[in-house]
């Protein structure tokens, strides 16, 4: 008797748990919060957009998914009133941009960086193929209001783009400036040192409050935190690979203690020195 009781209440505290780990699967955390001004971020879980509303309608950005952009059109109808014009993606990474068509079946205009809309297509991305593309700069206007895009160089993938909106003086950046976090695992589709480069261009923009795609809003400040890491990080691993040190013998050097307080700094960082090191390997080698 007593041996079945901790047992039932063993199964009892598992059954428990998987419940409500279902319930938090059926019901996403979605949140709309004002930024600044007309300027709204609109949270998914753990992605995140904004949405700038103007008397002509709304320029949105990453749809997320296609429920997410769903609940996003309904509460943007309901509270505002208006249509959504314009849809802007970040870069070509799915778990950002699908359900494009969620707002593209209304009329909404896509744009996105002219690589984002190659890979688009050759990837296959369960997404709408921008119909509006650039290069380098493009501004978007409407209802008297502004977003500046540009295209700082490879980072995070080949065909990221940045976001300004010079009244809200806010920087919509996704995945490669994070707030107060190491870098994402080993770098996958990313391009180092040039990812340095970008993030010094983003110094040079006018802006003060920084949006990112993942994690609470940010400033310029946390840029420059973050681009002191990545060079801090690629110097350690550089020096060591020069000396010939393997792998191992690089993790075991290199010192990143003082970002130690920083997100994910025990899961990731380790995974930043691996991919530095891989890169830098690739890049000695003259590929
Ligand atoms: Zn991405």
């Amino acid at each position: 008797m007593f041996r079945i009781m901790p047992t039932v209440l063993v199964l009892g505290i598992l059954i428990g748990g998987i419940v409500s780990a279902a319930q938090a699967q059926d019901a996403p955390k979605r949140k709309i919060v004002q930024i600044s001004g007309d300027l709204y971020r609109f949270q998914n879980n753990f992605h995140y957009s904004v949405f700038l509303v103007t008397s002509e309608g709304v320029i949105a950005t990453d749809p997320i998914n296609a429920d997410a952009a769903r609940w996003l059109k309904t509460e943007i109808a309901d509270r505002f009133g208006k249509r959504i014009r314009y849809v802007i993606y970040s870069h070509d990474h799915a778990d950002h941009i699908a359900g494009g068509e969620v707002f593209a079946v209304d009329g909404a205009i896509v744009v996105a960086h002219e690589k984002a809309k190659r890979t688009i297509i050759g990837e296959n991305r369960p997404t709408v193929v921008p119909q509006i593309t650039f290069k380098k700069r493009m501004t978007l206007e409407l209802g008297g209001k502004t977003v500046e895009l540009s295209y700082l160089g490879k980072n995070h993938s080949d065909n990221m783009i940045v976001m300004r909106f010079p009244e809200e003086r806010t920087l919509f950046a996704v995945d490669f400036i994070p707030v107060k976090s190491v870098a994402f695992k080993d770098f996958p589709d990313s391009y180092l040192p040039e990812w340095i480069e970008s993030l010094a261009r983003v110094e040079r923009m006018d802006f003060d409050i920084l949006a990112p795609g993942h994690g609470a809003l940010g400033t310029k400040a946390d840029v420059t935190a973050f681009r002191e890491y990545m060079t801090d990080l690629t110097d350690q691993v550089r020096a060591q690979a020069r000396m010939g040190k393997s792998l191992e013998e690089t993790k075991a050097a290199v010192d990143l203690s003082k970002y130690s307080d920083w997100g994910q700094f025990e899961a990731w960082s380790p995974l930043n020195i691996e991919g530095a090191y891989q890169r830098i390997q690739l890049n000695r080698r003259g590929n």
